[in-house]
């Protein structure tokens, strides 16, 4: 026997729908490329987004067709998060930070069929424009006048502003399956070509209400909102979407992520909640240290995408009274896989306590389950030591990549296997010890790279810090260890830094200073460059 309840599909137009009626005043603020800031609403947005949403059906678009984005984290991204999956089309962003051959490959295998471009991406497209044929038209996010005049385009060239200006608003949202496809995002492919994560509006919006709850974000209508996470990364980590759905201020910052501009944003605009990789945030405590400043307003700050050393915890706890809420998650899950929040029995835990343990990735928020296996696929214990390769299942994790029939990472029954290494304690925190493929196997035996490179970042005259392992004679592999001075420090007093804290087999068997590391385009620290570079140092 079937439900007497409504069957009202799970889609994305309700989310800006609900807010535009019921929270309609509230602030929308945008930072413009040149970090000007512009004030909107839900309600007007509302209202701007039905606009986008008719002229795209008159430019021909509908159901199940792709559309391509180019953009930062500002107001016309949002209106077209809701304006093109709104009418059931799917709207791809794509991170303008690939190199050029990925960005035209993926424009390709998701077959866009309008290009929606800021600006800043423009010259791009143009260069690009013979290779990408599925494309009909190129819209760029500004008005006809911003347009630089280039003769060497072979598409149309629409500025967005005609777009919404010259149609009238859509009067009631089409109405279809909660399962039709309505985003897409490529992983970044740091091995292979990139792969596309096709997102649903049924797993958008039960992903959606699980961020916000109080054991995950824990966020609300009284919140200041800032995704720095960029909308072409896994959606913002849906932080857009949960804003919208809670009608809390959102504040989307432009394409300026300094430490400068980062700090301007939050105070004036009294942000509470924001959401970042580490490398934001080492921006950040730069500039607050150099300038002396204080965080006045921010409450609550979700770091994720690589992991979060205890340091960053502490900094922000002791120094800013802001509490880091650690989490996990990849593209495949939308991105939400485990956050770490305490239980009642840590309650009684000292300050010390309570910083080791936010240094795990966290517990899997409801809806999602983790297990660790080895590689023959035998589930492995619960005991907080004990690290395999991570699995993880649930109704907002992808079930397959888009365009690609075969998956060895991908179960019948839904299980799908994440590519890092981790364990799990009895209480369900996972921590997160390596990347597969970044994994030391020094005589048979793992050493956690990430564990070494969060203990040593911890010096405070080491700023970041990677480690690699590299070829070595009698061993196979062995930790090398490259380090980035905040101020000048010796190799001695970084091994001796690290001597009471690591096993004596896991300590580097040397250490480099680099002026820099080399980052990936989600700012994650690129291990597969160094290793290039440095693979045959221990043996030459
Ligand atoms: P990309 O590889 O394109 O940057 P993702 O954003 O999907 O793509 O990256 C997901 C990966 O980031 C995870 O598989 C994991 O290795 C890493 N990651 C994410 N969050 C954390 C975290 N809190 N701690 C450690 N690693 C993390």
């Amino acid at each position: 026997m079937l439900g007497l309840m409504s069957d009202q599909q799970l889609l994305i137009s309700s989310l800006i729908e609900h807010s535009g009626k019921y929270h309609g005043q509230t602030e929308i603020v945008d930072c413009d490329n040149d970090g000007k800031i512009y004030k909107t609403n839900y309600s007007d947005t509302l209202v701007r987004v039905k606009k986008l949403a008719n002229s795209l059906k008159n430019l021909n678009v509908n159901l199940g067709d792709t559309i391509g984005t180019l953009a930062w984290s500002n107001l016309r991204h949002l209106e077209l998060y809701y304006g093109v999956s709104g009418i059931g089309a799917i709207c791809h962003t794509i991170n303008p930070r690939l190199f050029k051959e990925q960005i035209i490959y993926i424009i390709n295998d998701a077959k866009n069929k309008l290009l929606f471009v800021d600006l800043d991406f423009f010259d791009l497209v143009v260069e690009i424009s013979n290779e990408i044929n599925t494309v009909e038209h190129i819209v760029v996010l500004g008005k006809k006048e911003d347009i630089p005049n280039k003769k060497n385009i072979s598409k149309k060239v629409i500025a967005y502003e005609d777009l919404i200006e010259n149609v009238n608003a859509l009067n009631e949202w089409p109405i279809f399956s909660e399962k039709t496809a309505s985003s897409l995002c490529y992983t970044s492919g740091t091995t292979g070509n990139p792969k596309g994560v096709l997102y649903s509006h049924r797993s958008t919006l039960i992903h959606t209400i699980a961020a916000a709850n109080p054991d995950s974000f824990n966020l609300s209508s009284l919140d200041v909102i800032m995704p720095i996470a960029p909308m072409f990364h896994a959606n913002a980590w849906g932080i857009p979407y949960v804003a919208t759905m809670i009608g809390a201020k959102l504040v989307l910052p432009g394409r300026h992520l300094d430490g400068k501009s980062i700090y301007n944003l939050l105070e004036r605009e009294k942000v509470t909640f924001t959401a970042a990789v580490p490398t934001i945030w080492l921006m950040l405590f730069q500039f607050l240290e150099t300038e002396k400043k204080k965080l006045n307003h921010l409450k609550s700050c979700a770091i994720g995408g690589s992991a979060c050393p205890k340091v960053m915890i502490e900094n922000f706890a002791e120094k800013h009274d802001v509490n880091v809420i650690h989490a996990w998650g990849m593209t495949e899950t939308s991105p939400l896989g485990t956050v770490n929040r305490p239980l009642n029995k840590h309650k009684e835990f000292t300050k010390e306590q309570k910083y080791e343990l936010a240094t795990k990735q966290g517990r899997p928020v409801y809806g999602v389950d983790i297990k660790i296996k080895d590689d023959e696929r035998n589930d492995l214990p619960r005991d907080g030591k004990t690290a395999g390769n991570l699995w993880v299942k649930g109704p907002w994790i992808c079930k397959g990549y888009m365009n690609i029939i075969e998956s060895d990472v991908h179960t019948k029954d839904g299980w799908f296997l994440t590519g890092d290494v981790a364990n799990i304690d009895e209480d369900g925190y996972m921590q997160i010890t390596d990347r597969v493929k970044d994994v030391i196997k020094s005589g048979g035996e793992w050493i956690s790279t990430i564990e070494i490179e969060n203990i040593t970042v911890a010096h405070p005259k080491v700023k970041e810090a990677a480690v690699i392992g590299v070829k070595h004679k009698k061993w196979d592999e062995r930790p090398l260890l490259l380090v980035v001075k905040s101020e000048e420090v010796s190799k001695e007093e970084v091994y001796e830094f690290l001597a009471d804290k690591i096993a004596k087999w896991w300590m580097p068997d040397d250490i480099l200073f680099l002026n820099e590391l080399p980052h990936t385009a989600t700012g994650k620290i690129r291990k597969v460059d160094l290793k290039t570079k440095y693979l045959n140092y221990l043996i030459n």
